[in-house]
């Protein structure tokens, strides 16, 4: 069911524990984090001249914005605070460089010498090797309550994830942008390469026999996740809290959000793994990153 290219190796069968402390059977996936089917960036121009497709996208308000040029020129005015000036006089943008300038922009106390610029961590940056193991419930089994997200909320079928919502307060705070390429996502030093939008036709999906939305990923809980709209374009009408309801074909499923929202899912209808809403491997001591 994942594209075997974003994988390290088999999909296994593994004995886990859920939330509520019941045993059940899980799938390990040993995933690269880099999506096979689709290009990364790019994410920040690099001019004020430059059009949207030298940049990504930025959530504001429930509308994903195309980070042009003049998009970033025009922060001052878009947010109402004369304190942003990530372009130069020269039309030039200030946009991190290093894998250091990016890992110290993601930082909660921002060096006061990268405030001001657009923040992209690029491929490059990145080891080669790194396997991140995930593990998913094999057959999802419906919670007493929705659990609310706190770190990943599931994997696109190419396995890279669906991350929690970026903390686009404290990137703001600090007069940055971080944005999300054209297909919805970027990358940091911990966790890769990962999603905080869905955007339409950049991942790998399964159309469906009948007009419903496609399926595009599995959500932590193990139900699968859809794309935000069918055929008819209108996302469903009674999704519940979580976003998630249920029809006759494929039962209960979930229907990502638009990627203006920076939230793909509003929480878990189905348990978790223990221990899945933690981040691997974790941050440096006082150095909680940012997603
Ligand atoms: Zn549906
Ligand atoms: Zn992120």
């Amino acid at each position: 069911m994942f594209l075997a290219a974003g994988l390290a190796g088999p999909v296994q069968e593994v004995p886990c524990t859920l939330e509520s402390g019941e045993s059940t059977t899980c799938l390990r996936i040993a995933r690269k984090s880099v999506p096979s089917d689709h290009a990364q960036g790019p994410w920040c121009p690099k001019s004020v001249h430059d059009g949207p497709e030298a940049g990504g996208i930025w959530p504001e308000a429930g509308t994903a914005h195309d980070v042009t040029g003049e998009f970033i020129a025009n922060l001052a005015t878009f947010y109402g605070d004369s304190a942003w000036a990530l372009h130069n006089e020269d039309g030039t943008i200030n946009v991190t460089d290093t894998a250091e300038a990016c890992a110290a922009a993601a930082r909660p106390d921002v060096d006061p010498a990268l405030h001001n610029h657009c923040v992209e961590c690029l491929p490059t940056y990145l080891a080669r090797d790194t396997v991140v193991e995930t593990l998913i419930p094999k057959l999802p089994t419906r919670a007493k309550s929705p659990s609310p997200i706190r770190s990943n909320i599931g994997l696109a079928l190419n396995g890279v994830e669906f991350a929690a919502p970026a903390p686009t307060h404290a990137i703001l705070a600090a007069h940055t942008l971080a944005p999300f390429d054209d297909c919805g996502g970027h990358i940091n030093m911990h966790d890769g390469y990962h999603y905080h939008a869905v955007t339409s036709g950049c991942l790998t999906s399964i159309a469906q026999d009948d007009a419903h939305a496609p399926m595009i990923g599995y959500a932590l809980d193990g139900y699968p996740i859809h794309a935000r709209a069918g055929h008819d374009g209108a996302e469903p009408t009674d999704l519940d809290e979580c976003r998630g309801h249920m029809d006759d074909t494929r039962g209960y499923h979930y229907h990502v959000a638009g990627p203006g929202k920076n939230q793909t899912l509003d929480c878990f209808t189905g348990e978790i793994v223990q221990g899945a809403a933690r981040r691997p491997p974790g941050p440096p001591p006082g150095q909680p990153p940012r997603e």
